[in-house]
């Protein structure tokens, strides 16, 4: 079979399981590149995409192409420009309507269903706090999800959690679910990423089933809340967790929440919902240190029975900092690495994999960057950011952009004001100092601008 035939029959076995967007998104533009050895070499447009396929549809991938092929064992990603399937792709799939859109708040972790995870409860019993690797960086979020394994209800409501992405929140929150029922398998305890929640929502609307939904959410012991800052996006979503949340909560059922920013940083979010947050126990998780990025890497390959040196295991720890995810991912490369060739791996293979991962353009820091991620913080436009809009909402992002590109960009006043549309450095200089005074009354302030901070180093 050519290439392109074979790839094309793996995303038709691959595109009804996705929504549509989603499909677009991370299946646009790659292509089989090569089949040689049992390894299928797939190539795809960016690192983005090379990391998301590897994390979340590798098993469905290699699943797929095996029922074509059964010759194949191994999958590997290279970024690079497939030869000839680009236009089979949009004959194939961009012209194409579906007969029904899933709901558009569907999101990524929950097209494919992994098999492990449990229906009833949607945990995935690979979370739990014996594989969760503590250091001062997240010693603070552990001790309290502990406590709320051991005071159910009582002690933390709402246990709130927040850190950047890739730093284990969703691991941490789904251990406390799988902990308690360990403990007490007669409890009811519900996990659920609010943008499945929302989908449930709308779902239910459609289909005049809102009793059953409210039903199914309002009879637990545990509801465990992943990404809330997606739902702050709209008001009717908000109302109807809020009442949920009260409810549970009058119960002295507990509830655990995690978000990508602290309560007050979300900026739609109703200040009743806001104060419910702030109510309970709220706890950070913040970028781990060397030493805990070097024992994640080892204990994981441990785990996997692969032999890498502490040489190989260090230059990883010490190159990949924000994210766990990534350094898993840069593991897991070694990992396929060391199984495809003879030779043991050694730091000078270990650096030509992490530079694949480094020389991804997003760690480039730039004005553009800085005005993008604070305007997606915000969840306001770029426009609206660097325009003369007065709207009160972006005054305060607007200081902050600037203040940020200031602190890390050493750029100076009088240019800075030209990126927000020519405006005088005087304003410049006043919004800076503005930023720098609040930070010394306002301790909010502080986490809001590290939430900042931690997305610009990671997007
Ligand atoms: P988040 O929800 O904050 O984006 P995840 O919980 O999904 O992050 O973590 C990303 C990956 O890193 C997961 O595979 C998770 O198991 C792993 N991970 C994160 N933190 C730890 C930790 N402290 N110990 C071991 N594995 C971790
Ligand atoms: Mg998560």
């Amino acid at each position: 079979m050519e290439k392109h035939e074979l790839w094309q029959a793996v995303l038709s076995k691959i595109e009804p399981a996705l929504s549509r967007p989603n499909f677009l998104t991370w299946f646009q533009g790659t292509g089989v590149m090569d089949l040689a050895g049992g390894t299928a070499t797939i190539c795809v447009p960016n690192g983005f995409v090379r990391e998301w396929l590897q994390q979340k549809y590798h098993k469905s991938l290699l699943h797929a192409m095996r029922e074509i092929d059964t010759d194949i064992k191994e999958i590997a990603y290279v970024i690079g420009q497939p030869e000839n399937t680009g236009s089979m792709f949009k004959d194939r799939f961009l012209r194409r309507k579906r007969p029904s859109m899933p709901s558009p708040f569907m999101s990524d972790d929950m097209s494919i269903k992994e098999l492990s995870v449990n229906p009833e409860t949607s945990l995935n019993p690979r979370y739990t706090f014996a594989n969760f690797i503590v250091g001062s960086f997240n010693e603070l979020s552990h001790a309290a999800a502990q406590s709320v394994v051991k005071n159910l209800g009582t002690t933390y409501n709402p246990f709130f959690i927040y850190g950047g992405v890739g730093l284990g929140k969703t691991h941490l929150i789904q251990a406390i679910g799988n902990e308690v029922l360990t403990h007490h398998p007669s409890l009811k305890v519900r996990y659920v990423p609010s943008e499945k929640y929302m989908g449930e929502i709308v779902d239910a609307l459609r289909n005049q089933q809102m009793g059953a939904l409210k039903e199914k959410y309002r009879a637990v012991d545990l509801l465990i809340m992943d990404d809330i800052q997606f739902i702050a996006r709209t008001e009717k979503m908000q109302e109807e967790f809020f009442h949920t949340f009260n409810i549970l909560y009058e119960r002295n059922r507990q509830i655990v929440i995690s978000s990508d920013r602290p309560p007050q940083a979300i900026a739609t979010l109703e200040s009743r919902l806001r104060s419910r947050f702030e109510g309970g126990m709220i706890a950070d998780v913040g970028l781990p240190d060397f030493e805990t990025r070097f024992t994640i890497l080892k204990t994981k390959a441990e785990t996997k029975e692969i032999a890498l040196s502490e040489d190989v295991l260090k230059f990883i720890a010490e190159k990949i900092k924000n994210n766990i995810r990534e350094l898993e991912g840069a593991l897991n490369q070694l990992i396929m690495a060391s199984k495809l060739s003879a030779a043991p791996i050694d730091v000078d293979a270990a650096r030509k994999i992490v530079a694949s991962h480094a020389a991804a353009p997003r760690k480039f820091l730039s004005h553009k960057k800085i005005l993008k991620v604070v305007a997606d913080f915000y969840d306001i436009s770029e426009r609206d950011l660097v325009q003369h809009s007065r709207k009160k909402d972006v005054v305060r992002p607007r200081q902050i952009a600037m203040y940020l590109m200031r602190e890390n960009l050493k750029t100076s006043y009088p240019s800075i004001g030209d990126k927000f549309g020519g405006r005088d450095h005087t304003t410049v200089i006043h919004s800076c100092e503005k930023v720098a005074q609040d930070l010394l009354i306002n301790p909010d302030l502080e986490d809001e601008l590290k939430a900042i901070r931690e997305r610009i180093l990671i997007v």
